[in-house]
């Protein structure tokens, strides 16, 4: 199993979820949140092959953490994936949107110097603008858009550019997560949680609970859940590769 966005340094217990992630076998992008974050939270994937900690600057702490970049690019060279990073433009955001666009170039140059990254990108509200700094910053890397929310105009753009996309249940619970879903290539998806942001029934989610992911996933594909399984992983190794 893979969780491709999943936020365990905010679990109020995140060593007992990394080592239990890790028992179900489930491979983790460990995401965060403030470049603050990086050395404690590569704390928990330590001996652990199985979880990748990705360097974060979330669109949606700009606002008061803009300084924050500078060790951002300082850190980009260390890392092998970036995330959580991107734009968000729903209204609670929007005021800072300049300011993110500007970091999110930042954080995009800063790749491209360190010949490229995997990067998790957060695009709600701003799928357009993301896809536009994509392009103004062809050499950054494989972006990998997070619980994408874009419409399907957008999403096609997406595609055209060589995105990934990683799907997790609030995409599968909704009508129109499913319809962007169906049009992913299937070799451009990964799973993810958000956890422990996304809950179901009043719980957060855990990395292992990717499963009813799958499980969707094969439903739509009209496959074994192993096939699914199988066809992820051979995504993330293609993705990890390049
Ligand atoms: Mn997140």
């Amino acid at each position: 199993m893979i969780d491709a966005h999943c936020h365990l340094d905010l679990y109020p217990d995140p060593v007992v979820v990394a080592r239990e992630a890790v028992k179900h076998g489930v491979f983790v992008v460990s995401v965060t949140t403030t470049p603050a974050a990086w050395y404690g939270t590569k704390k928990l994937a330590a001996g652990h092959d199985s979880i990748v900690t990705a360097l974060g600057m979330h669109p949606q702490l700009v606002a008061t953490r803009a300084k924050d970049v500078e060790q951002f690019e300082s850190l980009v060279p260390e890392a092998s994936w970036l995330g959580e990073v991107g734009l968000d433009g729903t209204l609670e955001c929007r005021d800072s949107l300049a300011a993110q666009t500007d970091i999110f170039a930042c954080i995009l140059k800063a790749s491209s110097r360190a010949g490229g990254r995997v990067l998790s990108i957060h695009s709600r509200g701003a799928a357009s603008a993301v896809l536009n700094e994509l392009r103004a910053h062809p050499d950054a890397g494989t972006a990998v858009l997070h619980w994408f929310s874009g419409t399907l105009r957008e999403l096609h753009d997406a595609i055209e550019l060589g995105c990934w996309f990683s799907v997790g249940e609030p995409m599968i619970r909704s009508k129109r997560g499913r319809a962007l879903i169906e049009r992913m290539p299937r070799h451009r998806i990964l799973t993810e949680t958000d956890g422990p942001f996304v809950q179901s029934n009043g719980q957060p989610v855990h990395p292992w609970n990717v499963v009813s992911v799958e499980r969707a996933l094969a439903e739509y594909w009209r496959r074994s859940v192993e096939n699914v399984s199988e066809q992820l992983y051979e995504n993330l190794m293609g993705l990890q590769a390049r």
